[in-house]
């Protein structure tokens, strides 16, 4: 029934004519909105582009709908974070999808790691021991906008392979995020700039790609290790070290608890601050540089409490 629908309605458009260029273009599905926003700066209106993963979830965990099977099984490129950040819900959905086009290592899968700056890739022997969910290094790379360049790159090589007839225009849009990038990060330094070198403390390992690109010192974590849940003798570990550290700013992410967090801060005369570390987590930030102004300012403004200057 569904398929002879479907030739009918593709009858019905080569008759009519009606095949608009929007709608012969790529079906694009990202497991993020970073992803997405970052499809959307190099595709313009070329391409179709929807995310799976809202940004105010945890994109580690996120609930795999049956209506995610059903994108995936028309979509004509998949883009994936990659650094096994979904691999606790995409795999199934990507076989379950039946589409050979966007299974991994096809032309229409794309693991925007592979030419992303990857850090705390783990030396020695890869493991997943104690449920360690960054077993191949930090999957929240996206964060720093060096490698939201890189990102959307990799994402205009692609679409050209896929869609050459547009590569001219892909090339132009990519050029202008660009442009209008770097002179995004010219702001975001001025305002971060005074407060290069303090230590801060993160609930998730989020941040480390953040805190490189503008000179902040994640001291610690309140989970023990990345997907594992605060206990009280890190805790207090991580209490003591803050205290004798002088160190008075936990960021969180919107999708964690903020008890443990609270009582920290409580304990240590700090602030906690929520962090969206993703384009929609927030209604400000409506794309990739609009949801660094939005972080930027909030981190700034906090800084500039807990420091005093
Ligand atoms: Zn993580």
């Amino acid at each position: 029934m569904k398929t002879s629908t479907l030739a009918l309605a593709a009858g019905l458009f080569a008759l009519s004519g009606a095949v608009t260029p929007a709608a012969a273009a790529l079906k694009v599905i990202t497991t993020t909105e970073d992803l997405a926003a970052l499809t959307r700066e190099v595709a313009g209106d070329r391409v179709s582009v929807e995310s799976l993963a809202r940004g105010y979830q945890d994109p580690h965990f996120v609930e795999a709908k049956p209506s995610f099977i059903i994108k995936l099984n028309s979509a004509s490129l998949l883009i994936a974070v990659g650094k096994e950040l979904e691999i606790g819900w995409l795999p199934p959905l990507v076989t379950q999808s039946r589409n050979s086009k966007i299974q991994v290592g096809a032309e229409g899968y794309l693991d925007a790691s592979l030419t992303a700056r990857i850090l705390e890739i783990p030396t020695g022997q890869i493991t997943r021991a104690m449920g360690d969910v960054h077993p191949l290094g930090n999957p929240h790379y996206w964060l720093d906008p060096r490698n939201g360049r890189l990102i959307a790159k990799a994402i205009q090589n692609k679409l050209s392979a896929l869609q050459p007839a547009d590569a001219p225009t892909f090339a132009a849009n990519y050029a202008a995020f660009d442009q209008k990038l770097a002179a995004a990060e010219k702001r975001w330094d001025a305002t971060l700039g005074p407060y290069k070198g303090t230590k801060i403390v993160t609930y998730h390992r989020s941040w480390p790609n953040f805190c490189d690109r503008f000179g902040l010192d994640v001291m610690g974590y309140v989970e023990p290790r990345p997907g594992i849940p605060p206990s009280p003798s890190h805790t207090l570990d991580l209490i003591r070290d803050m205290k004798a550290q002088g160190v008075k700013l936990i960021l969180i992410e919107p999708y964690f608890d903020a008890k443990t967090p609270n009582s920290i801060a409580r304990e240590t005369g700090g602030q906690v601050l929520v962090m969206t570390p993703s384009v929609g987590g927030v209604k400000e930030a409506t794309d990739y540089i609009a949801l660094f102004d939005y972080d930027v300012k909030l981190l700034a403004d906090a800084l500039k409490q807990v420091t005093g200057h």
